[in-house]
């Protein structure tokens, strides 16, 4: 089957055109310093405010979208044309109401790669010197990865045996919220369920990498022909399609963000997803769940690594999962208590072993900021091998 991408909800054409048209009165009211000078950011995932140029100093500065208390000044991602090619190029942040700051800048050329590019903090602002070689630079605070590199991804893997059924999760949203079962053909009341959402903050992109590593290897011929006949994987890539599509955080937006709207959810995406876990696991024998985040673009970077939380506290019923992540992760597992407190509402407050006294394993895990590529592949590949 193919994966057919709606992007928006069929309309009459004169709404269509309306769209259209602000689209291309949104793209183009890009502001425009001088003559040559433009800042790109009304595209996909694109976002910033306040920018200027300086021509002498050959300077760009810059406020990340500042979008709730919390997580201001810390995602941006934007692009930029017209500088001068003469000089080293300088970039800087000049965003200080925040206590986070921002960080791991990346550059890229064509918008698609990105590369690390280093920086510093001079009085509080994240200041980073590039020499350009090409009439147009982006930047951003760690790799960016958007709506339309999932839709990406999921053209270019699909269709695959593996992939049973693709189905649209929210069919209310403008998107596509795709929802995967991946198993092996033969159906079984037997099968292993486990549950694998992603994304629910829109900033944390590494986690979609993590993702992508899994969707890699289950989608791939060398994946583990027992495992698709013993387990059945259900899976949300994107959870908060519309805050990646905006650019925003998705941490802590109004009037509760999608990680801790669990308890009694108002958001009809997770009531929809409650009532898909709850069903799925009458059908089959719920045993896992895997929520995937990142840690703060301002997180720890560099360090080749995740953590996870151990949300079951059971050490008995504790799938062996547990001592295998401990192996390839060199950092040690963060016990949490099955309710936190000062979370509430929180996913996991919900998905534990309190309502689904069969789950052998539970856990948010937190991603850092890697600085290759590859690294975020194996790291879901290695969850997916380690649950058989
Ligand atoms: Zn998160």
């Amino acid at each position: 089957m193919r994966i057919k991408f709606l992007t928006h909800k069929n309309t009459v054409c004169r709404d269509a055109i309306n769209r259209v048209s602000t689209f291309f009165i949104l793209f183009f009211s890009t502001l425009t310093l001088n003559a040559q000078t433009t800042f790109l950011k009304n595209s996909e995932n694109f976002s910033v405010c306040s920018e200027s140029y300086d021509y002498k100093t050959n300077t760009i500065s810059f406020k990340p979208y500042k979008d709730s208390l919390n997580t201001c000044a810390l995602w941006f991602r934007f692009g930029m044309t017209g500088y001068r090619k003469d000089t080293v190029l300088t970039v800087k942040s000049v965003f200080d109401e925040s206590s986070y700051n921002p960080s791991f800048l990346v550059f890229s050329y064509d918008n698609k790669e990105f590369f690390p590019i280093r920086n510093r903090y001079k009085n509080k602002h994240l200041e980073a010197v590039l020499k350009p070689e090409k009439d147009t630079v982006f930047f951003a605070t760690g790799y960016p990865y958007s709506y339309e590199n999932l839709k990406k991804f999921l053209d270019e893997n699909t269709p695959h045996k593996n992939l049973v059924k693709t189905e649209n999760l929210d069919t209310a949203s403008e998107f596509y919220i795709p929802l995967l079962t991946i198993t092996s053909k033969k159906d079984s009341p037997k099968k292993k369920l486990v549950w694998i959402i992603c994304r629910q903050h829109a900033f944390e992109s590494v986690a979609n990498f993590v993702m992508e590593g899994m969707l890699k290897y289950l989608l791939s011929d060398d994946c583990n022909k027992k495992l698709l006949k013993r387990y059945i994987f259900k899976i949300v890539p994107m959870t908060d399609v519309e805050n990646v599509v905006s650019g925003l955080s998705g941490r802590m937006s109004k009037p509760r963000d999608y990680n801790r709207d669990w308890d009694s959810p108002i958001r009809d995406r997770i009531k929809i997803l409650e009532n898909k876990i709850a069903e799925t696991a009458k059908e089959y024998q719920y045993y896992m769940f895997f929520d995937v985040h990142g840690t703060f673009p301002c997180g720890s970077i560099g360090t080749d690594d995740f953590s996870y939380f151990d949300l079951k506290g059971d050490a008995k019923k504790s799938h062996n999962l547990r001592d295998y992540f401990g192996r390839i992760s060199t950092k040690k597992f963060r016990p949490i208590p099955d309710n936190q407190q000062s979370y509430g509402g929180m996913t996991a407050d919900w998905w534990n072993f309190l309502n689904f006294k069969e789950l052998r394993f539970s856990t948010t895990v937190e991603i850092d900021w890697i600085e290759n590529y590859e690294t975020y592949y194996k790291i879901g590949e290695e969850m997916i091998k380690g649950i058989f």
